[in-house]
């Protein structure tokens, strides 16, 4: 593929260039620095910001001895890559995955910069993984190498510091078993707060109501608030999603109650089609049950390129970064893409389909619904409260509506995509924010 000679491509080069840092345009993290700097360019932002946004704070690394059940001992790679704190304290998800590398890690807490920034949440932005298939561990296991990274991560994590969430391959169980630790090693008067070290916990355990189900939530509430200015019902339309996880089954299940109609599904154990709708609910219990889409009896099975290339309204890739690459978008027949995973789409892919016409609604303004609860998790946790699901989501559609205004009228203002008007929103109030702080010393 030959060199990328965009705008984008070609301040990152310069700055990665400046920092005599190597540079690829076909690495993911590039790509979303070259993103973030064609948002900063639009907006004359000073370069000083721009050199601080290009590298994460710290990268952190560690290593993780953990005996497994039959007696034998493995290690395990962890990271935690703290992007920017300048809004507030470090927050971001921990995800667990076999492949996992740095490079992604870095562009997932860059990620969380700017969906804190945009959203106003007095957050900056981190990202941890650990390089693990959590599917293939027993339980114990999972519970012996969750508590020996939280331990190996010590103090580089606290409440007032950086706070993990889940993320892909970790849920509200390992987020107690994190908390759990971290408690077991604060100091006597901190316990009470210490709960506020992760947020995503069980609603029993310092959890926040409506946690679960935040970033489908919130999806919603953002197409709430901008599919009718695109003549676009949302009770009307037709969608497909890929992945079936936490956000892909929430996201299905809220779509549904509102009318939409799901016609593909696709996970990693393959992809389905029913033309007249599948079930949002039978699907999440089938996938609970077996672990994947595969088997669902009330579709059919269809091969990769057939899932792509359903006509739909609503294309949403809610699972892995880079779902949809330039070979998928030549087949994709859909009105919007409505990103729910983080940074699901090549830029390659994104200029082939605005080209085409397709609206395409970033990822920091749709999934922002899980950190924003998030938020309301830990402010519940210092005040020692427990708000009702009513008021989370009452909270929920504020913020999340005036994200999706913020992004709205600065398309408008820039005249631009909606990606490079989310960034722009987001590293306008960093830039206000730098300007009043100044930077140390
Ligand atoms: N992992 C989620 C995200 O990517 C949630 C992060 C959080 O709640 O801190 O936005």
């Amino acid at each position: 593929m030959p060199p990328c000679d965009t705008s984008s491509c070609q301040s990152a080069r310069e700055i990665f260039h400046e920092l005599e840092e190597y540079y690829d345009d076909h690495n993911i993290y590039f790509q979303t620095v070259g993103s973030v700097l064609e948002a900063a360019d639009a907006l004359d932002i000073p370069h000083r910001l721009k050199l601080i946004i290009t590298q994460p704070k710290n990268e952190i690394m560690v290593h993780c001895p953990v005996e497994m059940d039959d007696g034998t001992w493995q290690l395990f790679k962890g990271y935690r890559v703290q992007h920017n704190n300048v809004l507030g304290p470090y927050k971001g998800g921990i995800r667990y995955h076999p492949e996992v590398k740095l490079d992604e890690v870095k562009t997932l807490a860059l990620l969380m910069t700017m969906k804190c920034a945009l959203a106003r949440l007095p957050f900056g932005g981190a990202k941890g993984a650990l390089r693990i298939d959590p599917r293939s561990v027993s339980k114990q296991e999972l519970m012996r190498v969750t508590r020996r990274l939280t331990a190996a991560l010590g103090d580089n994590i606290g409440p007032d510091y950086d706070i993990p969430a889940p993320d892909v391959g970790t849920n509200s169980q390992i987020m107690a078993w994190m908390a759990d630790t971290y408690i077991n090693f604060a100091e006597t008067s901190r316990k009470v707060t210490a709960r506020g070290i992760v947020t995503g916990k069980p609603l029993a355990f310092g959890g926040s109501a409506g946690r679960e189900k935040a970033t489908g939530q919130g999806l919603v509430y953002v197409l709430d608030a901008l599919l009718p200015g695109m003549g676009i019902e949302l009770s009307k339309v037709s969608c497909s999603l890929i992945g079936y996880g936490n956000v892909g089954s929430w996201t299905a299940r809220l779509l549904q109650a509102r009318g939409t109609t799901l016609k593909a599904v696709m996970d990693h154990t393959g992809a389905i089609l029913n033309e007249n709708g599948i079930d949002a609910e039978a699907l999440a219990q089938h996938v609970q049950a077996t672990g994947g889409v595969h088997n669902f009896a009330d579709a059919t099975a269809v091969n990769t390129e057939t899932f792509y290339a359903t006509p739909v309204d609503l294309f949403i890739p809610a699972a892995l970064e880079q779902m949809v690459d330039l070979e998928h978008a030549k087949h994709m027949q859909c009105k919007v893409l409505v990103e729910g995973a983080n940074a699901p789409t090549t830029p390659r892919a994104e200029r082939y389909l605005l080209e085409k016409g397709v609206e395409v609604l970033p990822a920091i303004l749709c999934n922002a619904g899980g950190v924003t609860v998030s938020y309301f998790e830990w402010k519940q946790n210092r005040q020692s409260e427990t708000w009702d699901e009513a008021k989370v989501d009452a909270q929920l559609k504020t913020i999340m509506t005036r994200s999706a205004e913020r992004v709205l009228e600065m398309a408008e203002r820039l005249d631009s995509s909606m990606r490079t008007a989310s960034y722009a929103a987001a590293i306008e109030h960093i830039d206000q924010v730098y300007e009043m702080r100044g930077v140390f010393p």
